[in-house]
């Protein structure tokens, strides 16, 4: 008996083997598809192929997207093929590190994106850290002829503004050596950003504080400057900065390439967001919104020398607490389009704008509230839907890797959707960037020629039929909730 029923198990056994074989055989992983990193795989599990031709529109970029690891250059132009059908665009890291082996990866994945007709896209931010590199020189001097550091960015030692002029070369040489590298490669560069944040002169936190008790500052400041004398100053010397060591040697050699940074964007004089490590001083100029202080931002975006506007529309936790809207969702969107808007209202058309998108809660201690009502997913898509209408020509989704896979998802979703629109997202003009200071209706539209393309979101009850100017033409607007119409303007 046990003998018998030892044989059906091991006869039982050998079939499952078969069986599993033959299954691998027939619909397994196919030899000429790599396991892709995990990034990869979660994009491509969270996304599907685009309906419509994405023609000139600029690809979707996301955070896994950036740095697919070592491929060999068959596989690049695989992965480069997949994510193309999917509208993403992939990321490759400059590295002033390991110079040979990141050059390598970079330009395996260069070659394939211009074999395949598809941009060239780079992250050069470590290229650019840091100018405050704790070298004594960089740091003000006080009273007595010491060298300090302003201590409120954390870990950065972030020095005196006049005190730079050194560092610049040194960044620059670094930008030149990998520009150079794919010139003589005949490679394109189409894209690049940085996301250069905490270094250089920056006018937020104590820095004011700093300048004034450093004899440098007040040497060529005067003695008792003001705050917005010296945040125009330090935005001039940023700015100078940015184009000397980044954008000029980029459009040197490659005039057309699309070359930004983080939260660098034309603005209408302030800031509606802080960033994770700014926070409000007390005196400093700003526009006061229920329990808001939109600071007041110098325009520095023009001597960058940038070709294209970067804002940052994140659902940084302090927004909540903001705004006292019943409407929680609202407080959000809100504060988000605001943000979207202003970047939008005040980049000339010419210029395209690639926004910085997050939708999870960013709570900036690191410490989760639970008193915190999380956006909705809804709402997050609808206000991804008024972004494209009010000036954003795509987005940069970045976030945690736990948050890959719904992040990817929502913004991918809209992305692709939208692109039924493709020729209004392309060369039509915002008709509307105004955001109500309470729940109703928010509409954003593109017009283009005699037609012109509407989302209407409500969030207070009315339902009515609502007029609004598209350019010169009064237009009704019905209540349509979660897609967009498109309205004949003649
Ligand atoms: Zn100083």
């Amino acid at each position: 008996m046990i003998m018998i029923r030892k044989k059906i198990t091991l006869k039982l056994l050998i079939y499952t083997v078969l069986i599993i074989l033959l299954i691998t055989q027939c619909s397994g992983p196919k030899k000429n598809i790599p396991p892709w990193n995990k990034n990869i795989q979660v994009i491509l599990d969270n996304t599907t192929p685009l309906e419509y031709d994405l023609n000139n529109r600029l690809p979707l970029y996301l955070w896994p997207a950036i740095d697919p690891g070592e491929l060999d250059q068959d596989a690049a132009e695989r992965l480069v093929k997949e994510l193309s059908i999917r509208g993403v665009g992939i990321v490759s890291s400059w590295s002033a590190q390991d110079i040979e082996k990141t050059m390598s990866q970079c330009l395996t994945i260069a070659r394939a994106q211009k074999k395949l007709g598809q941009r060239v896209n780079i992250n050069a931010t470590s290229l650019l850290y840091s100018f405050f590199n704790g070298d004594e020189r960089t740091g003000h001097i006080d009273k007595y002829g010491e060298p300090f550091f302003d201590s409120s960015f954390g870990d950065m030692k972030m020095g005196c503004p006049f005190a730079i002029d050194f560092r610049k070369k040194e960044i620059r040489e670094r930008v030149e050596l990998f520009v150079k590298k794919y010139k003589d490669e005949g490679l394109p560069l189409d894209f690049i950003f940085t996301d250069w944040e905490i270094d250089g002169p920056l006018e937020v936190n104590h820095a004011f504080e700093a300048s004034k008790k450093c004899i440098v500052c007040q040497k060529y400041l005067g003695d008792d400057f003001s705050f917005s004398v010296f945040q125009d100053q330090v935005r001039e010397m940023r700015s100078y900065l940015q184009n000397y060591s980044y954008s000029e040697p980029v459009l040197k050699q490659f005039p057309d390439a699309l070359v930004g940074n983080y939260a660098v964007y034309p603005n209408d004089g302030y800031r509606y967001w802080y960033d994770y490590f700014e926070y409000y001083v007390d005196g400093q100029p700003c526009k006061e919104d229920q329990h808001a202080k939109y600071r007041q931002w110098n325009n520095d975006f023009p001597a960058t020398g940038y070709t294209y506007a970067m804002p940052v529309v994140y659902t940084w936790d302090s927004i909540y607490y903001w705004y006292d809207f019943e409407n929680t969702d609202y407080r959000w969107f809100y504060n988000m389009l605001l943000v979207a808007s202003n970047a939008g209202k005040s980049t000339p058309q010419s210029i395209p704008v690639i926004s910085f998108v997050h939708w999870n809660t960013i709570f900036v201690s690191g410490k989760s509230d639970p008193s915190i009502t999380q956006m909705s997913k809804e709402c997050y898509q609808e206000l991804l839907w008024h972004m494209l209408l009010r000036g954003t020509d795509t987005f940069f989704m970045w976030s945690s890797k736990n948050e890959f896979p719904e992040e990817v998802r929502l913004v991918h979703e809209v992305y692709a959707d939208a692109q039924k629109f493709g020729n209004f997202l392309e060369n039509g003009q915002p008709i509307n960037y105004n955001v109500p200071k309470m729940p109703g209706t928010i509409i954003s539209g593109l017009a283009l020629g005699d037609s012109v393309l509407i989302r209407r979101t409500d969030f207070g009850r009315n339902h009515d039929p609502v007029e609004i100017f598209a350019g010169t033409k009064l237009i009704t607007v019905d209540y349509t909730p979660g897609e967009c119409i498109v309205l004949a303007l003649n």
